[in-house]
């Protein structure tokens, strides 16, 4: 097969990664471009399934359930880094939990002796939790088994690319310079990771608009605990300050914390936009141009229906001879 006949995805987060596993197992001649192999902002995320704020409403529940039968299904595989994971999210005020929520087949609302002192409204869910560092890689190697190529460099333009029968473009942030995307904007998430003294269970507050959220993520013998929404910051530099925050926050709901040992912290920028991107476009020389971005707090989430929707533009027939490994 020559060059020409490749499909190049630009992005190694869990969007490029998705996306080209779906395409090479589907029979394309796959190669991945990227400058970070995996995306940082994709390591950093905590990861819970969760289709929180991010649009439109139509294609983002029928991507988050695409995603979510997929997740269900590696669950039951060893090695993926996913679980099926029970647990709570509550509010300091009453709220009506999210629609999204309620259609879970073991939604139930909590009673209040159930929540953490200063809690008064919440709901339990079991849905997927997500160890990044082990997904991506447990991704990576289901993409190169698939036949799939990664080559790590930053791309200036499209064209850099080289021959391709189609360019896939899941650059996250990357995008604002590359397409160029003025309507894309980071928001910094920052997460530290502690010793798990022995949680089993997610918790989360619905902090509503405030930049310091709340969340515990376990992980076997890790402990994932946010967090932040700084709105406009793409800093990715660790701040301290922040994560004594994050552990006087999480302690206080979760007593055990308080004598746990840090590992690390993982910080990232939501590439975040009005609506996520999943459209055909092409480049000056004709190639066609799939995106694939700007899906904020919810990548994850969203990274497999987004990634069968760019395999269903791939296909389409005015997609021409780019995509006949596809068609
Ligand atoms: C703290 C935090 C917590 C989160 N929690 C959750 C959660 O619980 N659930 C959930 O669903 N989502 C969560 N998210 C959101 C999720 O992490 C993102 O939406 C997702 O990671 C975006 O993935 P991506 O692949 O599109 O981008 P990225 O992971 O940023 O990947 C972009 C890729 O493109 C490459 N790239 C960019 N520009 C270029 C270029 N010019 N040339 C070559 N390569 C380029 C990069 O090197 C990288 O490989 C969280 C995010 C953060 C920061």
């Amino acid at each position: 097969m020559s060059s020409s006949d490749r499909l190049v995805v630009v992005g190694a987060g869990v969007s490029g990664l998705t996306t080209a596993t779906v395409l090479a197992e589907a029979g394309a001649h796959v190669h991945v471009i990227a400058d970070e192999v995996p995306g940082v902002t994709s390591l950093a995320a905590g990861a819970l399934w969760g289709p929180y704020l991010v649009e439109p409403k139509d294609k983002v529940d029928q991507w988050s359930q695409h995603s979510l039968q997929v997740f269900r299904e590696l669950a039951i595989v060893a090695g993926t880094g996913v679980r099926l994971c029970s647990g709570i999210d509550a509010s300091r005020h009453a709220e009506a939990p999210p629609d999204w929520a309620t259609t879970l087949p073991d939604f139930r609302p909590c009673e209040v002796s159930e929540l953490p002192p200063g809690f008064v409204s919440g709901y339990r869910v079991t849905v997927p939790l997500i160890d990044m560092p082990v997904y991506l890689a447990y991704l990576q190697s289901r993409l190169e088994e698939a036949g799939g190529t990664i080559g790590q460099r930053r791309l200036r333009t499209f064209d850099d690319a080289g021959p391709a029968a189609a360019i896939i473009n899941c650059t996250g942030l990357g995008a604002r310079d590359l397409v160029p995307d003025p309507a894309l904007y980071p928001i910094r998430g920052q997460h530290v990771v502690v010793e798990n003294p022995g949680l089993t269970e997610h918790f989360g507050e619905d902090t509503g608009p405030s930049p310091d959220l709340l969340c515990l993520y376990p992980h076997g013998d890790t402990l994932v605990l946010g967090g932040t929404a700084i709105d406009g910051s793409g800093d990715l530099t660790e701040d301290p300050a922040t994560a004594q925050a994050i552990l006087a926050r999480c302690t206080a709901v979760e007593p055990r914390l308080t004598r746990t040992r840090v590992i690390e912290h993982r910080i990232g920028a939501r590439p975040t936009r009005s609506r996520v991107r999943v459209e055909r476009d092409h480049i000056d020389n004709g190639t066609p141009l799939v995106h694939n971005y700007g899906h904020g707090g919810a990548g994850v989430t969203l990274s497999w229906g987004c990634a069968a929707d760019v395999h269903q533009l791939l296909s389409e027939r005015a997609c021409g001879r780019a995509c006949s490994a596809l068609i």
